[in-house]
């Protein structure tokens, strides 16, 4: 009662200083910034919309990414076990309609869900992301999204 609820992480937007400064505006407003009635903090268009999903490109892209669309649960869910079969079926279509409209030869995708202090999400409505980087050349570098946490550290093999 009156507790405020938290659905944004600050810690997980790590160098990316400018979008740590959007989150903390979305944690004293205490509301979801992925439902659509608060989605004025989102300045990028959308670009594919269907019954359960809705694609722009992410605002606060992980450094060196050619492209990172932002696939977003238009219905406010955190955890996998509260997604439908249609709903997981229709992302497939839409990750698919992406390929096509960007023409990608690749990409990776990675949704988190549930507790973010596992995940390391910074918002914790459900959304998956789709990334390409560059093809590997002599001078590239993994791009290496944090997807949880370990009490072991990883340091990526040269
Ligand atoms: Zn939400």
């Amino acid at each position: 009662m009156g507790a405020k609820r938290t659905f944004v992480d600050l810690d997980a937007a790590g160098p990316r200083h400018e979008y740590r400064a959007i989150l903390a505006k979305i944690k004293k407003d205490a509301v979801c910034p992925f439902c659509p009635q608060n989605f004025k903090y989102h300045t990028r268009p959308i670009l594919h919309e269907t019954r359960h999903w809705l694609s722009t490109e992410n605002f606060a892209p992980y450094i060196g990414t050619k492209h990172q669309f932002l696939l977003l649960h238009k219905k406010h869910i955190e955890h996998l076990t509260e997604m439908s079969p249609a709903a997981w079926g229709e992302l497939l279509k839409h990750a698919q309609w992406l390929c096509k409209k960007y023409d990608l030869p690749a990409g990776s995708i990675f949704m988190r869900f549930g507790d973010v202090k596992y995940t390391n999400a910074s918002v914790a409505h459900l959304h998956a992301q789709l990334l390409i980087g560059t093809k590997r050349a002599k001078k590239t570098f993994p791009i290496a999204p944090p997807l949880g946490f370990s009490t072991k550290p990883y340091i990526p093999k040269k």
